[in-house]
């Protein structure tokens, strides 16, 4: 089984040979937790979750460290202005470390809805500290960084006259030069490109640490050269993110780790696409920045209805990673329908006997589904080949056609490991147990009021007591009732 990954820094795809099999190392760029996780958090969430149980379906020992930034990432993504979290405890009158586990704890509820397994090793930037003032002390120590006031930035012209940065954006520096004005403000810097890799913190920053430059904190960039390597090693197979992280951050984790280690250390870079609305960036100041607890109830004004964390995932699989995808509610509508299909297909599936032959090839829908996973993850075409079983399942049902037990069992086995192992699509239908208790609930609620209009009081009680012994309580009103689990 070959898989071919799609990989930035090549502009091409390329086999996947891990450097060391069967242990496959993925390096992920996560959240930094200073608010709710949005549609745009989802994507690249979602898409190198499809890679980590593929992975692992392939029999790939998978570790998989997705870090969580806590510290360090600058209001803009500049070296300059407020640290995110910091002005979040400010407003909220909070400590920053208070923020930044109501937002985690946040991230992972949203995480485990969207069914998105966790990763082997979630670490903080704040918890490596230590290892980022070792890494900035190699980066000064090879030659590629200097002190400023007591901040470090790293040397982006000498570290281009050896090597090249701007070698995974495709982006020259003499043209970024020519294309920027120096900036007010930024003389601490030799070069406007340059970026701070520990910054002196001002008197009224909180989160700084003691160095032997300053008090101060590490620059956003640095978290990930550092866990990554800590915890797979200098070399190793995939980092991934949006789209949106190629520049600067990912252009700066390679300058960094090529400066300190004196070589890359990634085999393959992978970059999710961007989600628009509406056609539109997705942006703060747009009005349009839908979180994802407001997609789950419907409460965003663009919203026409909730929509299900299954119908938002399949929605991110139903593209190619590397497609953009563009949000409407009636594209959502239509995931909806299209998951719908795919779940009652199971469940009559599951209900099929064998009887007769099917007269198409069920071989070729395993082995087409497979060459889509293994051409860069195509989990578009993997959908379109789940359709066509969905189709030969549903003429089953409907008696148009026959079909062996071996088929039928080849059948099952594709929607096991496709749609609910690799896909890791879940049927909502089966375990929405609130709703099922209302209806239940609902229909205990008419008995009695059948009973009340005859004046069999007893009755009606009666039934309130028992649901109260199995923990519902009822509580009538004048125009209706009440319930909640006790
Ligand atoms: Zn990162």
């Amino acid at each position: 089984m070959e898989l071919y990954l799609y990989n930035t820094l090549s502009r091409k795809k390329e086999l996947f040979e891990p450097i060391n099999p069967p242990f496959a190392g993925m390096y992920v760029c996560g959240p930094t937790v200073y608010g709710d996780a949005h549609l745009g958090h989802a994507r690249p969430a979602i898409t190198f979750d499809l890679l980590f149980r593929y992975l692992q379906h392939l029999g790939y020992k998978v570790r998989y460290v997705r870090n969580i930034t806590d510290v360090g990432h600058l209001e803009n993504d500049a070296d300059e202005g407020e640290d995110k979290i910091a002005k979040k405890a400010r407003l909220e009158r909070l400590e920053p470390m208070e923020v930044v586990q109501y937002f985690t704890n946040r991230y992972h509820d949203c995480m485990k809805k969207l069914n998105v397994l966790p990763p082997s090793i979630e670490p903080h930037a704040s918890g490596h500290i230590i290892e980022q003032q070792e890494m900035v002390q190699q980066i000064l120590d090879n030659g590629y960084a200097y002190e400023s006031n007591g901040s470090i930035y790293f040397d982006v012209e000498k570290y281009n006259k050896q090597h090249t940065y701007g070698i995974l954006s495709g982006r020259v520096l003499d043209d970024l030069m020519a294309n920027t004005r120096q900036l007010e403000g930024q003389d601490e810097k030799r070069n406007p490109f340059d970026f701070a890799l520990w910054k002196k913190a001002s008197p009224y920053h909180i989160m700084r640490w003691p160095s032997k430059w300053s008090d101060g904190f590490p620059g956003w960039h640095l978290e990930c050269s550092v866990m990554s390597s800590k915890y797979l090693g200098e070399k190793f197979d995939i980092h991934g993110g949006g789209m949106d992280l190629v520049f600067p951050h990912h252009e700066c984790e390679i300058a960094q780790t090529v400066a300190a280690h004196g070589h890359h250390s990634v085999k393959y870079w992978l970059h999710n696409n961007m989600i628009t609305i509406n056609g539109q960036k997705m942006g703060k100041s747009l009005g349009n920045f839908i979180t994802l607890d407001e997609f789950f109830e419907g409460s965003h004004k663009l919203l026409e209805q909730a929509y299900s964390p299954m119908t938002i995932r399949f929605f991110i699989l139903q593209a190619h990673y590397r497609s953009t995808v563009d949000f409407s509610n009636e594209a959502l509508v239509a995931a909806s329908k299209g998951l719908q299909r795919l779940m009652e297909a199971n469940k009559a599936l599951q209900t099929l006997k064998a009887s007769g032959n099917n007269s198409n090839d069920i071989d070729s829908i395993e082995k087409n589904c497979y060459a889509a996973m293994n051409d860069d993850l195509n989990s578009a075409l993997l959908i379109a080949h789940l359709m066509e079983a969905v189709r030969i399942i549903n003429a089953v049902y409907d008696g148009k056609e026959g079909i062996s037990e071996l088929q039928l069992n080849k059948l099952k086995n594709i929607f096991k490991i496709f749609v609910f192992d690799i896909l890791g699509l879940t049927d909502e239908s089966s375990n929405n147990h609130s709703e099922i208790i209302g209806s239940l609930v609902d229909m205990v609620q008419q008995m009695r009021m059948k009973a009340k209009a005859e004046k069999d009081y007893q009755t009606s009680d009666n039934l309130r007591n028992k649901l109260g012994e199995i923990g519902i309580e009822i509580k009538d009103r004048k125009d209706g009732y009440d319930w909640k689990l006790k």
